[in-house]
């Protein structure tokens, strides 16, 4: 995972890589050589390709998902809207492929820095979609609700059989040195970039 505008982490990130039209959606793209900009919110990896991919990420929760059963890879961007559409599930079938789907262990899951739940005040219709994972709404009589992304999360990566190997527990918004934040900027100025590529061993 590189810090776009970092200079730092130059030497690690490859000189190109595919990009989404982003739509906060629920569709994964196969990774393929000499793909456009396609829209989608996920990328596919269902065998080795010479390409890179990239998911940019502001705020949201940036996810990477690998099944050694199938040998298939995928990363996806997961904002509120994305995880409400189903965004993870799709991304637990393509892995799957099927036979797999729902059972336990079928699938690893990493996930990145996004905006925590100390940020993340959002209306009741944005609450409304996760009253299914109590533990991801906080509710206070003055401010209303606020959000954790990586809760709702990691519940729907339970839920369809996937584990847990990696999470990077940060606060995008609370760390201005380490990450952008569209919510601390007002505006998009700058993003991270969740970028895969899938390689035979
Ligand atoms: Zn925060």
């Amino acid at each position: 995972m590189g810090h776009g505008g970092e200079n730092r982490w130059e030497a690690e990130i490859p000189a190109s890589f595919l990009r989404l039209r982003q739509v906060h959606g629920k569709r994964l793209v196969e990774v393929a050589s000499g793909l456009g900009q396609e829209e989608g919110d996920g990328w596919l990896f269902s065998r080795p390709v010479a390409v890179w991919a990239a998911v940019g990420i502001a705020d949201c929760l940036p996810v990477a998902l690998f099944s050694r059963e199938t040998g298939r890879a995928a990363i996806v961007h997961c904002g509120y809207r994305g995880l409400a559409a189903g965004i993870l599930e799709s991304g637990a079938e393509e892995l799957c492929q099927g036979p797999t789907f729902g059972k336990t262990g079928s699938f690893l899951a990493w996930l990145g820095p996004c905006i925590g739940p100390c940020c993340y005040q959002v209306q009741e219709d944005v609450a409304s979609s996760f009253m299914d994972v109590p533990a991801a709404l906080a509710s206070h009589p003055d401010s209303g609700w606020w959000l954790d992304l990586r809760r709702v999360a990691r519940s729907r990566i339970a839920a369809y059989g996937g584990e847990i190997a990696g999470i990077v527990d940060e606060c995008t918004r609370c760390h201005p040195k380490l990450y952008h934040s569209y919510r601390r900027a007002g505006a998009v100025i700058g993003r991270q970039f969740l970028i895969g590529r899938l390689v035979r061993k």
